[in-house]
């Protein structure tokens, strides 16, 4: 198992954040938008959960990547499993990965989805 030391604090690199399902191209072209931001991933992970995710240095992270606020950090931090982290958890997270809006123009067409999918997003209470 990789120890945080030799990681280079990978996990404090980076922001990743739930979003909704993109379900007409409305969003499609939401996420192109998105992925044409250096450092923005986007993917769908192994529990069918839409991540959107910013390659970004927390501010907290010290000389020898050690945290500076360690003792008063965020549960969120705090909860991180080392065992399960994403320098030794098993496999990759992500079902399908999106870097580039090429990536999803590809997608898109290979499904059929481009197609098949409303323009506008039905009336929900996300967006009603
Ligand atoms: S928890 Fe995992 S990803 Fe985070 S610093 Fe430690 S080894 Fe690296
Ligand atoms: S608060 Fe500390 S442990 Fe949490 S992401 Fe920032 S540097 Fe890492």
């Amino acid at each position: 198992m990789i120890n945080c030391e030799e990681c280079g604090a990978k996990c404090c690199r980076y922001i990743a954040v739930e979003t909704d399902p993109p379900d007409c191209l409305d969003d499609w072209d939401q996420i192109k938008w998105l992925l044409m931001h250096e450092g923005v991933s986007v993917y769908l992970d192994n529990e069918d959960d839409w991540i959107i995710e910013v390659t970004t240095k927390c501010k907290n992270l010290g000389p020898g990547n050690k945290c500076k606020i360690y003792n008063n950090h965020p549960d969120l931090c705090k909860d991180h499993d080392i065992k399960t982290c994403v320098m030794n958890g098993k496999g990759k997270v992500e079902k399908i990965l999106f870097k580039t809006a090429e990536d999803v123009d590809s997608y898109l067409k290979k499904t059929g989805l481009d197609k098949s999918l409303p323009k506008e997003c039905p009336k929900t209470s996300r967006n009603s």
